[in-house]
């Protein structure tokens, strides 16, 4: 199993140069050179299998240069008492037919947790493989959740400096708490004047920057990529879909065989397109749902197979969720064109007219495994109360965002079968616009992660106690100009 750019599928790589490079030179994002077969029996064996060993089951297809001792080290050291169940990724059933996959049992308490406690661990295998002696730089774009999952993750890391830069205005007062406040002594944190595709868009024209790179290169420094756009991100994402199915079936949800609807709060489109991989592996699924907030780009172009991001970008209480372009649609792309040069048409098109539109055989194959919706911030919140009032389940802004959608379809006689909701942040990550769609009459300002605590008689995650007390290690913001200068500053 070998790996190439989008752009350019004759330069065949190996896998740990795939996850230590992240993105292509020609700016391209690597993908498999196939998408391996797991059979009905494998997975009826997984069944029986722990999270851990759904994960040796799934990673091991697409990383041939890891041993099996050596990949389950890193798994065992990913998903271990970091996480506060022993279950990783448990599914919480709602009723019969409805649960939700908790992917934010993790140390930063969402679901980019899941990818990013075992990058790390990858990536510094990889760089040996590679025989790579400079530092690894992890340059992160974050619309929130990436950027306090990433410095959780590579904190302290041997060999690793990790620069993370989030949208000064796109963040929640919790997330951008959890990042300026990471300890670790080779990280650093900046805020963008600017929203999260200009934060996304000035950490990739640093990636372009050749001179920028040979000067780095010089000091004893590479960059390198923690986004969703590194291989090493998404294929840890293949496996909770996997063991979501599994789950469903051992809790007698659904028979052995039969397939199973994932309602995907989606933003970068990494998540959902690692449920893509595992239907195209052979896990039954039968419809992803690519569910956005206000931001419905995404919704557009599953309808109408027009990608178009001249449209006003709104800031929701899903901050995760709203972006414009989404990177990973790129891969899904190439897979279903199997031509890097069409791709490569549409992504120029994308950066030139900030639009494209792909051909219908291309919008058939998508939509086979793939329908969207769009809910507003006021259903959301709705949603939110509704679901607790009804069944005591909180569930968080995005984690409604999905559910909405899921509703509306079901209650129009679409998927009237099992269905997951992929549940990406714990509610207490958001309290403040959880707790106002709680309790419309109460004032939101100044609410805070314990009043939602006081109110539904949960407490709060461990990792998010006390975020006010803890010292604050980075106030800087600089504007989308400056973000070389400040790459260049820290790394000195
Ligand atoms: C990142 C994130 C998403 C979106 O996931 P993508 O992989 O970017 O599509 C949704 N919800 C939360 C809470 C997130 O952190």
């Amino acid at each position: 199993m070998q790996y190439f750019s989008t752009r350019n599928e004759k330069k065949l790589i190996p896998s740990y140069y795939a996850i230590k490079e992240g993105l292509a030179e020609d700016r391209g994002l690597f993908v498999p050179e196939r998408i391996p077969e797991i059979s009905l029996q494998q997975l009826r064996n997984m069944c029986s299998m722990n999270y851990q060993q759904r994960a040796y089951a799934v990673m091991r297809n697409y990383l041939p240069e890891f041993d099996e001792e050596e990949l389950r080290d890193i798994i065992s050291a990913s998903y271990g008492s970091n996480f506060d169940v022993p279950t990783v990724a448990p599914v919480s059933f709602m009723d019969s037919k409805t649960g939700f996959l908790e992917l934010w049992h993790g140390p930063t308490c969402a679901f980019k947790d899941i990818a990013l406690q075992a990058l790390p661990h990858l990536l510094t295998r990889s760089l040996q493989k590679a025989d790579e002696k400079r530092t690894v730089c992890i340059l992160v774009a974050t619309s929130g959740d990436t950027g306090k999952a990433a410095l959780e993750g590579f904190a302290d890391v041997p060999g690793t400096k990790i620069l993370v830069f989030y949208p000064r205005d796109g963040v929640s007062k919790t997330q951008r708490l959890q990042m300026i406040t990471q300890s670790g002594e080779n990280v650093f944190v900046s805020g963008v004047i600017g929203n999260f595709d200009d934060a996304q868009n000035g950490v990739k024209m640093i990636f372009a920057d050749a001179k920028f790179a040979e000067e780095l290169d010089k000091r004893g420094y590479f960059l390198s990529s923690a986004n969703s756009i590194n291989w090493g991100r998404l294929l840890p994402q293949i496996v909770y879909y996997f063991s979501a199915y599994c789950d469903s079936v051992n809790a007698g949800k659904i028979l052995f065989g039969d397939s199973l609807t994932f309602a995907v709060p989606t933003g970068n489109f990494g998540d959902i397109l690692a449920g893509w991989y595992a239907k195209q592996m052979g896990l039954p699924i039968r419809k992803l749902l690519c569910c956005s907030n206000q931001n419905n780009v995404l919704t557009d172009f599953i309808k109408s197979g027009t990608y178009d991001i001249n449209r006003k970008f709104y800031t929701t209480i899903s901050p995760s969720m709203d972006i414009l372009v989404s990177s990973n649609l790129e891969r899904l792309l190439y897979h279903i064109s199997r031509d890097s040069s069409e791709v490569r048409s549409y992504m120029d098109a994308l950066g030139k007219e900030g639009r494209y539109t792909v051909r219908h055989e291309i919008l058939d194959a998508i939509t086979k495994d793939f329908d969207a919706g769009f809910a507003s911030d006021a259903e959301t919140k709705e949603s939110i109360r509704e679901v607790y009032e009804k069944s005591r389940y909180l569930m968080d802004t995005h984690t409604a965002t999905a559910w909405t959608i899921l509703k509306k379809m079901r209650d129009a006689g679409e998927y009237t079968g099992p269905a997951i909701i992929v549940s990406t942040a714990s509610p207490f990550k958001f309290s403040e616009n959880v707790m106002t769609a709680l309790r419309p009459d109460l004032p939101s300002m100044n609410l805070s992660t314990e009043d939602l605590a006081r109110y539904t008689g949960q407490s709060v995650p461990a990792p998010l106690k006390n975020l006010e007390e803890r010292q604050i290690r980075f106030e800087e913001s600089v504007e989308r100009s400056g973000m070389k200068d400040a790459v260049s500053r820290f790394l000195a």
